[in-house]
């Protein structure tokens, strides 16, 4: 089974994202990482076992639109789906993101529901 990369500044919010996806029933192991920096090295390391990562918007260091466009152009790690767990909500900026990577797949707008959760990443991990 694939592993989940869940990519948050706020370990508060990982904490919680993780529980939303046992509460959606995925028994993934999951792989966390603080900033989009520290994902580019996890998912360098793990590309092979990683099957999605779920990746806020707002971070230090690397956010996560800038961590889409960095892997959109490493060959490795491109097809990797990325779903952006998010408040930025706006047409304009998911628009944005998607332009730069056709491997983001979807998004999440905080709060969100184990239901909605499930619906974005299910199709992606190959359980709808
Ligand atoms: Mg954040």
């Amino acid at each position: 089974m694939k592993k989940i990369l869940v990519v948050d500044d706020s370990s508060v919010q990982r904490k919680m994202i993780i529980q939303i996806i046992r509460k959606a029933g995925f028994q993934h192991e999951i792989m966390e990482a603080g900033d989009g920096l520290e994902a580019i090295g996890v998912l360098g390391e793990n590309f092979e076992d990683i099957g999605i990562v779920l990746c806020d918007w707002n971070m230090p260091n690397m956010n996560g639109l800038e961590f889409v466009e960095g892997v959109a152009q490493v060959p490795a790690v491109a097809a990797v789906p990325v779903v952006m767990v998010t408040t930025e909500g706006t047409a304009d900026k998911i628009a944005q993101a998607k332009a730069a990577n056709p491997n983001m797949k979807g998004y999440v707008i905080k709060p969100f529901t184990p239901e909605q959760l499930k619906e974005a990443i299910a199709p992606i991990l190959g359980m709808s």
